[in-house]
């Protein structure tokens, strides 16, 4: 399947900076997208990560 969805609409998702409907684009996608899924999940983890460090 060929993804579409920017990478910075998923980091923007990460940071609850998305709008409404960016946030409905993305969950959407995630929920058909196993590759974004995993992105998502490998982003969220270095976040927690940066954020554990500071
Ligand atoms: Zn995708």
């Amino acid at each position: 399947m060929k993804c579409e969805l920017p990478e910075e609409l998923l980091t923007g998702y990460l940071d609850n900076e998305l709008n409404e409907e960016e946030r409905i684009k993305v969950e959407k996608h995630l929920s058909r997208c196993r590759k974004c899924r995993y992105e998502l999940e490998t982003l969220s983890s270095l976040l927690t990560n940066i954020l554990l460090n500071e």
